[in-house]
C-alpha cells in the first residue's frame, strides 16, 4: 500500500466509525493527505525509511502540533491553536507518521474514563455502554475500533496504562524524563509522561524509540534518553524474576481480573522466569499522596488559563478580576474545577504541612517501597485496575469511586518507574483484562521483553 492509501483507509475508517465512538476531537483530512503525498516522496527518493515512515497516527489533545487546534478536551482551550510542536510528536513527524488528528481525552488528563471531555464521551469499541477509560480513552479506543494503528497518550497516574487495559490495546508509560514533555500541556508536571498505545508489545517498542531523545526544552528530560528497545523483543524469560504484590490482590479487585493475571504469572513461569509473591507495602498511601501531589501541581500549572494571553474568554465582564472569575468558572468543567480547589487548599499556608509536604513524604517511601522490590526482582506483575471497564456514567456521580479505580496505576508516577499494560483475557462479558509489567526506572526493556514473552 501506498502512504495515500493507508492514510485514505484510516479516514474512511474514522468516517465509518467515530461517530458512534467519538475518539477523535480533530481529524484533518486536507493536511494528513498532503502529509501522505510529502512522505510518499521521501519515502521513494530514499530519503525516509524506518518501520514508521508513512504511518497514519493520532495525537492525544493535549499535546501541541503547530497549527492543529489543541484543546485538552476542554472549553477554555476550545479555541486554542499552537504555534509549536511537542517534541514527541516532532519525533514522530521526523520517523515518518501521517499525522491525522488529534484525539478525545477526559478534560486537562483529569479522570478516568473520558467522560469529562467538553467535546462528549468516547465510547469503547468493545460495548458502546462502556466508558473507555481515561485520560487517554480517545487514543485507547482509537487503536482498539482499528481508526488508527497508533496512537500517542500521556499517563499522569494511569491515562496510558488504564484505557489500553479497558480496550484491549498495549500501552507504555516511560520512565520520567526518558520522553521529553516539552509541548504537553501540563497537568502534574512531576508525574507527566508520554508514550504510545497500540496493538503489541512491537508497536510500542518502536514507536518508544522513535520518540526517547534528549531534549533542552525540558529540564527535566533524561540525558541518556535514547535507548534500542526494539533489541528486547526476545521470546526469552527464563531466570528472570518476577514479583507478584499480593497486596495488589487483595480486597476490591474482581475475581475476573485477578484468575486473568494470575493465569498471566502462570504462563511467563512456564516459560522458565521464576514467579514469587511479596509484600510491596505502602499501597493504601498511593491514592491520597498521588491526588494532594496531582492536585496541587494542577492548580499551579492551570493558573495560566486566564482568557487574557489565549484560549476562551468570557464575553462581558465588569473589570480584570471579574473577567478572570467569569472565564475561568465558564471555561473549566466541574472534576477541574474540583482539583484546583483541592490543590490550592493543599498548598495554603497553614495545610502546607500537613496535607503537601506529608504526600511528599509519602511519595519517597513508594519510591523506596519499590526500590527493595527491585532489588529483588527483575519486574513486578499486577493488574492494571481492579475492575473492567465500567458502565457510562457510573464514576461521573462519584469520583470518589473513580479515584479508588487508580489504585495500581498511581503509585507507578509517584515513583517515576516506567510500566506496560497489554491485554491478558477477559471477564465473563468479554471485556478485556489487562496487566501490568513494572521495571525500575530506565529498564523499559526488561518489561519489554517481560511482555514480548508473554504475548
Ligand atoms: N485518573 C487519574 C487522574 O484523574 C490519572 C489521570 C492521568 O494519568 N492523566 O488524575
Amino acid at each position: 500500500v501506498t502512504v495515500v492509501e493507508a492514510t485514505k483507509a484510516c479516514l474512511e475508517r474514522i468516517k465509518a466509525l467515530d461517530e458512534t465512538y467519538n475518539c477523535f476531537v480533530t481529524v484533518d483530512e486536507a493536511g494528513a493527505l498532503a502529509q501522505a503525498e510529502a512522505i510518499q516522496a521521501k519515502i521513494d527518493s530514499g530519503e525516509l525509511t524506518g518501520p514508521l515512515a508513512g504511518v497514519p497516527v493520532a495525537i492525544k489533545d493535549n499535546m501541541c502540533i503547530n497549527g492543529m487546534l489543541t484543546s485538552c478536551s476542554s472549553k477554555i482551550l476550545s479555541n486554542f491553536v499552537p504555534t509549536y510542536t511537542a517534541t514527541a510528536v516532532e519525533k514522530l513527524q521526523e520517523a515518518g507518521a501521517v499525522i491525522i488528528g488529534k484525539t478525545n481525552m477526559d478534560e486537562f488528563a483529569m479522570g478516568s474514563t473520558t467522560e469529562t471531555s467538553y467535546y462528549g464521551v468516547t465510547r469503547n469499541p468493545w460495548d458502546t455502554d462502556k466508558v473507555p477509560g481515561g485520560s487517554s480513552g480517545g487514543s485507547a479506543a482509537a487503536v482498539a475500533a482499528e481508526e488508527i494503528p497508533y496512537a500517542l497518550g500521556s499517563d499522569t497516574g494511569g491515562s496510558i496504562r488504564q484505557p489500553a487495559a479497558f480496550c484491549g490495546v498495549t500501552g507504555i508509560k516511560p520512565t520520567y524524563g526518558r520522553v521529553s514533555r516539552y509541548g504537553l500541556i501540563a497537568y502534574g508536571s512531576s508525574l507527566d509522561q508520554i508514550g504510545p498505545l497500540a496493538k503489541d508489545v512491537t508497536d510500542c517498542a518502536t514507536i518508544l524509540e522513535a520518540i526517547c531523545k534528549h531534549d533542552d526544552k525540558d529540564s527535566t528530560s533524561y540525558a541518556q534518553a535514547e535507548d534500542d528497545f526494539t533489541s528486547a523483543l526476545v521470546d526469552d524469560v527464563k531466570g528472570m524474576k518476577i514479583g507478584i504484590p499480593r497486596d495488589y490482590f487483595a480486597e476490591g479487585i474482581d475475581e475476573d481480573v485477578k484468575t486473568a493475571v494470575l493465569a498471566a504469572a502462570k504462563k511467563l513461569e512456564d516459560k522458565g522466569a521464576i514467579v514469587e509473591e511479596f509484600d510491596l507495602g505502602m499501597v493504601e498511601y498511593a491514592i491520597p499522596a498521588y491526588y494532594i501531589i496531582a492536585s496541587a501541581e494542577a492548580s499551579s500549572n492551570l493558573e495560566r488559563f486566564d482568557g487574557v494571553k489565549y484560549g476562551y474568554r468570557t464575553a462581558e465582564y465588569r473589570d480584570l478580576h471579574n473577567m478572570y472569575k467569569k472565564t475561568r468558572s465558564e471555561g473549566f468543567g466541574a472534576e477541574v474545577k474540583r482539583r484546583i480547589m483541592l490543590g490550592s487548599f493543599v498548598l495554603s499556608s497553614g495545610y502546607y504541612d500537613a496535607y503537601y509536604v506529608k504526600a511528599l513524604k509519602t511519595k519517597a517511601l513508594i519510591k523506596k517501597a519499590f526500590d527493595d522490590a527491585f532489588a529483588k526482582y527483575d519486574v513486578i506483575l499486577g493488574p492494571v485496575a481492579p475492575t473492567t471497564a465500567l458502565k457510562m456514567g457510573e464514576s461521573l456521580s462519584d469520583p470518589i469511586k473513580m479515584y479508588l479505580g487508580d489504585i495500581y496505576t498511581v503509585s507507578v508516577n509517584l515513583a517515576g518507574l516506567p510500566g506496560i499494560s497489554l491485554p491478558c483475557g477477559q471477564d465473563k462479558d468479554g471485556m478485556p483484562v489487562g496487566m501490568q509489567l513494572l521495571g525500575q526506572t530506565f529498564d523499559e526493556k526488561s518489561i519489554i521483553r517481560a511482555a514480548y514473552a508473554f504475548e
